[in-house]
């Protein structure tokens, strides 16, 4: 079977893929396989920072230098991975299976193995499933190099194979083979057409059935990615995302044109006739007085940061958004970018303790988030 055909993904995994990485579409949506295809590869390659770490539209290896400290190269892959050795461990070498939900872990786990056997001088590894035999994807690790001072990339060739030398470790699911699959296709076609490996033994590995491409760690997707990829999940009846719009009365859906709102009334009318029936309440963003920032207490800030994600390793600095604070300075106050666009706010009630009568709120990209408090003057809330 031809290398493209096995990292087919049904539309189900598709969603679970994307979920692994937070991008959290709902089950419902009708979005073709493409489209959610094409968010699958925008969320590989916002947790691979691609557009941070490769120069113009390709990987050229040959100005990178070998990573020399080979022992520090599992430990700084799972730095920029955020990943548990304890997680690596009982998926990898103990083969404790992994759900579908969890797929960028997994494709963590084989980055991080790739580092592991780098590190014991292993060039060929097979990563298999040790319940299911039919396929392997066999791979051919030329090294690991230095794209920045703190990120390595291994450079490596792929094909696959149908019959398994021996029940090698680790265990890799199938989806999380056909994920890997579509992350190794997707960055063969980044890589220069001028690379070519070091030395005779690696380039009888990268002709015929060989295909070259390389890997780079992978971290958890930046929550502003995530907001991204995970808005406008297209007409609730097509899937489309061209040019739709919401039903006026609720809010809560979009349609691309008025043939697909007719279709979809008999099922949406009594989710669209009770939104109406409940209580509307009216309320204004801005600034707290007492408190700036919509209510965080002063000194306090927020950042747009996946709770998944760390500073560690990152060049772009995360933004950072300030409450004012005893200096006097004034607070900053993120830019709006809804504008007049309707968009979705999470509500989320106070944990006990603190302050009572209080909400957390933010939306999707966490681009606006804050506190909710009762107003205890006349108005009320
Ligand atoms: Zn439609
Ligand atoms: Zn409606």
């Amino acid at each position: 079977m031809a290398l493209t055909d096995m990292d087919y993904i049904s539309k189900e995994d598709l969603f679970s893929v994307l979920e692994s990485m937070k991008i959290a579409l709902p089950r419902t949506s009708k979005m073709s396989t493409e489209a959610l295809s094409k968010r699958l590869k925008d969320g590989l390659n916002a947790s691979q920072r691609s557009e941070e770490l490769i120069d113009g539209d390709f990987l050229d290896p040959r100005q990178f230098r070998p990573w020399v400290d080979l022992r520090g190269l599992m430990r700084q892959t799972m730095v920029m991975q955020q990943s548990i050795m304890g997680n690596f461990n009982r998926h990898m070498t103990q083969g404790l299976p992994r759900g579908p939900e969890q797929t960028l872990e997994e494709l963590q786990d084989v980055v991080l193995y790739f580092g592991h056997q780098c590190n014991a001088g292993v060039q060929n590894l097979i990563l298999s499933d040790k319940d299911v035999d039919d396929w392997a994807i066999a791979i051919r690790i030329f090294g690991a190099y230095t794209v920045d001072e703190d990120t390595p990339v291994f450079m490596l060739s792929y094909r696959i194979v149908h019959s398994i030398p021996n029940k090698t470790l680790p265990s890799v699911s199938e989806l999380g083979r056909r994920s890997f699959l579509r992350l190794l296709n997707m960055n063969s076609k980044k890589l220069t057409h001028q690379y070519e490996p070091d030395g005779d033994n690696n380039r009888k590995y990268a002709k015929k059935k060989w295909k070259v491409s390389f890997i780079l760690p992978l971290g958890p997707v930046p929550m502003e990615e995530v907001g991204k990829l995970t808005t406008d999940p297209g007409c609730d009846v097509c899937g489309s995302t061209k040019n739709v719009s919401r039903c006026s009365n609720c809010l809560t859906v979009v349609y691309c044109s008025p043939e697909c709102q007719r279709k979809a009334w008999p099922s949406h009318q009594d989710a669209c006739r009770s939104l109406p029936g409940g209580t509307w309440t009216e309320i204004n963003l801005g600034e707290n007085p007492s408190t700036p920032m919509g209510g965080l207490p002063n000194g306090m800030f927020v950042t747009r940061l996946n709770m998944h994600e760390s500073w560690q390793g990152r060049r772009r600095t995360p933004e950072v958004f300030r409450a004012g604070g005893e200096s006097g300075r004034e607070p900053d106050i993120p830019k709006d970018i809804h504008g007049n666009k309707a968009f979705l706010l999470k509500f989320q009630v106070g944990l006990g303790g603190g302050r009572p009568n209080h909400m957390m709120m933010y939306d999707q990209a966490a681009e606006l988030h804050g506190l909710l408090e009762e107003d205890r003057g006349s108005r009320g809330v």
